[in-house]
């Protein structure tokens, strides 16, 4: 018995420029991760996985996985490194790319904002700049037009909740501020970002299709009898996972203290829901963290773990996630799913058993059309440097030699015949 995809279904790998292409001098991580003490073990991004250079590499890669579907994103500061000046050379770089990726027969689902920003906006105040919103409608405008018609699928923003929280709450990602009052303002201007880059590509492209990445996972008490564990834990499941895509339905962005805000042009400004789905968070109330919203992660016992404890393997949250997300009534993308893994001991069992979830979400009605792995080969993790490895393929970063896991074979299988083995 194969368990079989609908016909047409995506597979693919994600990545995100940052992360992947190398030397990305003129965003603002480049200044945070040369900061002392910002990245585990002083990692520095320096030349990633090469791709500015040598993507085409990686898509021969995909291509002999029988990927038919390929995640990436743009760097912005790339492409515009002072404020209005446009480089046509690095314009022309995407295009060759992507145009690299159709001539393979992959379709190209392209993010415009996976987590880094010019450093001029960031000079500017970044996500808190007045100016963010037009900034970033002009830059998607302009390069939608210029990579017409190699694609037509977006991703405007990658994981906002998350990155925001990072950014203006933790203090981990650039600016590394610490205040709940930046957040909100950060989150508002991220929606309103959204709706105005949703409306350019539609502009340029009316028959584009545009969404969101949102980082989706259950969020459960810890003890399911206590009231507190459950309060809590209902409340930072509205903010992590729904808040923001409610937004775009209903045009209002509602914080967990019940504080609204209005943003009226979000309304309608997603034509599908994007899934990146790695844990389950369970959380215990503990009065002894006021400044984590007296919220403890906590996990069962028994519980499997990736390396260096970066979550516990859950399957069934997928599920659980994707069965929820169907609320919004759009086509859901799984746009990514993986787990550091250097010795590639749980993968192969991962990706099957989360497969078999969306198989059975799709059974039961969920409108999932793609799944895209994270990652194709091992990249730059943010903070984490390259202590994580996430690829099919594991790369030496200095000599830049790949070494295929034995989950790529396994996943050029199921993508070759649509199916799992
Ligand atoms: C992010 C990626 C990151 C991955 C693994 C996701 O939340 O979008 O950029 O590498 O998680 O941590």
């Amino acid at each position: 018995m194969h368990t079989r995809f609908p016909d047409g279904f995506r597979w693919g790998t994600a990545t995100s420029a940052y992360q992947v292409e190398g030397n990305n001098t003129a965003s603002d991580w480049w200044l945070w991760e040369h900061e002392p003490g910002r990245i585990r073990n002083g990692d520095r991004s320096s030349l990633a996985c090469d791709w500015w250079r040598h993507a085409e590499r990686d898509f021969d890669l995909m291509s002999a996985m029988h990927q038919n579907a390929a995640r990436l994103s743009v760097e912005w500061s790339r492409l515009e490194p002072h404020p209005g000046r446009w480089d046509e050379a690095a314009e022309g770089r995407y295009r060759e790319m992507l145009r690299g990726l159709r001539d393979r027969g992959i379709e190209p689902l392209v993010t415009l904002n996976h987590f880094t920003l010019p450093q001029w906006v960031a000079d500017r105040g970044g996500w808190l700049w007045d100016g963010i919103i037009a900034a970033f409608a002009a830059f998607t405008s302009r390069f939608v037009r210029a990579t017409a018609p190699l694609v037509d699928f977006w991703i405007t923003v990658n994981e906002p909740v998350g990155l925001l929280i990072s950014a203006y709450i933790l203090g981990q990602f650039p600016p590394g501020r610490t205040n709940p009052v930046a957040l909100v303002r950060a989150l508002r201007a991220s929606v309103r970002a959204h709706a105005a880059a949703y409306r350019a590509i539609h502009d340029a492209q009316p028959a584009a299709r545009v969404g969101v990445a949102a980082y989706l996972r259950p969020v459960q008490p810890a003890e399911p009898r206590s009231p507190l564990d459950r309060w809590l834990a209902a409340r930072l499941d509205h903010v992590i996972n729904w808040m923001y895509l409610d937004a775009l339905k209903t045009g209002r962005l509602v914080g967990p203290s019940g504080l609204r805000m209005r943003v009226p042009e979000a309304v309608g400004t997603l034509d599908f829901v994007g899934v990146n789905y790695y844990t389950r968070t369970r959380i215990a109330f503990d009065l002894r963290r006021p400044g984590n919203l007296f919220a403890r992660a906590d996990r069962p016992y028994d519980a499997e773990m990736s390396d260096a404890d970066y979550g516990e393997v859950f399957p069934d949250g997928l599920l659980t996630v994707l069965r929820e997300a169907r609320r919004y009534g759009l086509p859901l993308y799984v746009t990514e799913n993986g787990l550091p893994d250097a010795d590639d001991d749980l993968r192969p069992r991962f990706i099957t058993e989360h497969l078999l979830r969306i198989a059975r979400a799709i059974e039961d009605g969920c409108p999932v059309r793609g799944y895209y792995h994270w990652s194709l080969v091992d990249n730059f993790e943010w903070t984490d440097g390259w202590s994580l490895r996430f690829g099919l393929y594991a790369l030496d970063p200095v000599t830049q030699v790949r070494t295929p896991r034995p989950s790529a074979g396994l996943y050029g299988e199921i993508c070759r015949r649509n199916a799992l083995p």
